[in-house]
């Protein structure tokens, strides 16, 4: 019995993934399995995936990027861009679709500077996928959620 409850929790633990909390940063392990069933923070019970993308800054960037085991694109934005305005909801619409999947965030780059001189955003909007917080890929300009969709779908293959 104690072999069996031992190798079930193995189990387990090789399925789960490090998920971020977007409100508290608090590290959290969600059964792959129970992606799709709205997992909570366990110290904060914020949705963990939420139906928008998370409004990260400066401070939150790094440890949320990096504490992340599924991939993590980032839309690089600011207010004042129109094609930004217009790929918002394209970004919004792709990351219903792929809950769970990957995990998208959102970077003012006039709240955030420092982290958007730290990647040389030069033109926005860009995407930037990360994967153990390292940048796999960038793209820049306005994309549709079909195009979104086809160069996540290419670039998160590989890892
Ligand atoms: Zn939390």
């Amino acid at each position: 019995m104690v072999t069996l409850a031992q190798s079930a929790l193995g189990d387990l633990e090789m399925e789960s993934l490090q998920i971020p909390c977007p409100s508290c940063l608090s590290s959290n392990r969600v059964p792959s399995a129970r992606l799709g069933e709205g997992p909570k923070c366990g110290r904060c019970k914020s949705r963990l995936l939420g139906e928008h993308p998370v409004a990260l800054d400066d401070r939150t960037f790094q440890p949320y990027v990096e504490n992340a085991d599924l991939p993590v694109v980032v839309d690089f934005w600011a207010a004042w861009c129109g094609p930004c305005r217009m790929m918002a909801p394209q970004f919004e619409a792709t990351a219903r679709a792929q809950t769970g999947r990957v995990l998208f965030a959102k970077l003012d780059t006039e709240a955030a500077p420092g982290v958007a001189s730290r990647y040389g955003i030069r033109s926005i909007p860009t995407l930037i996928l990360f994967r153990d917080g390292r940048e796999t890929a960038r793209q820049s300009g306005a994309l549709s959620r079909a195009q979104i969709e086809s160069w996540l779908v290419a670039n998160s293959r590989a890892a």
